[in-house]
């Protein structure tokens, strides 16, 4: 009978995403795609299997990018991705992949882009390098909500091959609409329950569908045990999406000590999304093809997005890392790893933005049985680190020296 070939890596320290002490000279065992022991110090003697050896480097898992769009974008005008050939915002989006595999994310949650359903079956079919994805297809949302072009033609946002937006109106056709994407194969439901900072013709404090159209998309997505991520910047958008049963909220810029309370009495996931504040700080000196329209609420955004970041944490919600990068300058797939960084900037411990960006985002997506952490049992979805990022935070970036996914070495330096 054929034996299952092991690799046993060591190295000079394991944070395996469960947050505590670190430890010293860990040896994982793997076989085929798991991970089959965890040990510590010397290799065992007379073993039978390839020796990977990090030196002194900082094993963890792999991390995580809960709010990725991979799209093939470019540029900051939504008219762009619709003019732009479909073939080759594919062919940016599967580099994209790659980029983003080389940097450590091995595993992602696709929050809107009608290419990632695509891009996650090549990559398990072998076809390109990239993260696991789990995606939603386009994002269901009212006319004239969030994800809508509001400058277009409503048939040109509907058809275009490269728009986000299922629109949807009425609890009927959401719950039409959240079928079509389970019927295009969605891992999860992204609908938008506010307005936001990236749609002309809407502001992130304005509600967007009334609760029984929310209610109608979770009620059906869960039906069919898939979660539901909502869009949702201002408190009123919050809470009702938490409130019709919403799973992960999406940004929470406006968050309020009620929609606080109603996460933590749900067990609802916050994705802050809170590079952006840094995105949107830069953007005052060097604005892009920004339009004028997102520059006045990236501006009114920037006043209260740290707070409710700290806030949450400091309540103990349950948070998870999501920089919503789509491959714009400033918001290159490559550097979503700036989201942990930036967790730690507004206040996060280091340990705990390891933690968000591994266990707790792979529970976001309900997948931490197989993922999220470095235990026996898991997917051997692994990266190294030159140094230890809970001195650094910054090495999640720089220090990347190699990625592992699904126990295939894809980057080692
Ligand atoms: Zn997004």
């Amino acid at each position: 009978m054929a034996e299952t070939k092991r690799t046993f890596i060591r190295a000079g320290l394991l944070l395996d995403g469960n947050g505590g002490t670190p430890l010293p000279r860990p040896v994982v065992v793997v076989e085929g795609d798991r991970i089959t022991d965890v040990l510590t110090g010397e290799l065992p003697g007379g073993v039978d299997g390839a020796v990977v050896d990090l030196g002194g480097a900082t094993l963890m898992p792999g991390m995580w990018d809960v709010h990725s769009h991979i799209t093939g974008t470019r540029g900051y005008s939504a008219a762009d991705s619709i003019v732009t050939p479909h073939d080759l915002m594919v062919l940016r989006a599967a580099e994209d992949c790659r980029k983003m595999l080389h940097a450590g994310i091995t595993s992602t949650r696709d929050c809107g882009s009608t290419i990632a359903l695509s891009l996650a079956r090549a990559i398990k079919e072998g076809v390109i390098p990239g993260p696991n994805i789990w995606a939603c297809g386009r994002i269901v949302t009212q006319t004239g909500g969030h994800g809508d072009t509001h400058f277009l033609p409503i048939a040109v946002v509907q058809e275009s091959p490269d728009s986000m937006a299922r629109l949807a109106d009425g609890p009927d056709e959401c719950r039409r609409a959240v079928r079509e994407m389970l019927r295009l194969g969605a891992d999860f439901i992204k609908t938008a329950t506010s307005g936001g900072v990236g749609s002309e013709k809407s502001h992130p404090l304005e509600e967007r569908y009334t609760p029984p159209e929310i209610e109608a998309i979770t009620s059906e997505a869960h039906r069919f045990g898939r979660r539901v991520a909502s869009h949702a910047q201002g408190a009123p958008g919050v809470k009702n999406a938490i409130r019709n049963g919403v799973d992960t909220i999406e940004h929470g810029y406006y968050i309020d000590d009620e929609c606080i309370g109603l996460m933590l009495d749900r067990g609802t996931f916050y994705v802050p999304t809170i590079a952006l504040l840094d995105v949107f700080k830069a953007s005052v000196k060097r604005p892009l093809d920004m339009p004028p329209w997102r520059l006045r609420k990236q501006l009114e955004c920037m006043e209260v997005m740290e707070k409710s970041f700290v806030r949450a944490y400091e309540a103990g919600v349950r948070i998870a890392t999501g920089p919503d990068y789509f491959g714009a300058p400033m918001r290159a797939h490559g550097d979503n790893a700036d989201e942990v960084i930036a967790m730690v900037r507004y206040g996060m411990r280091p340990a705990d933005a390891i933690v968000a960006t591994t266990r707790t985002s792979a529970e976001c997506v309900g997948v931490e049985r197989d993922y999220g952490t470095v235990e026996k049992g898991k997917v051997a979805d692994m990266i190294a680190i030159k140094g230890n990022p809970l001195d650094d935070i910054g090495l999640v970036k720089a220090g990347i020296r190699f990625v592992m996914k699904g126990g295939r070495v894809f980057r080692r330096d």
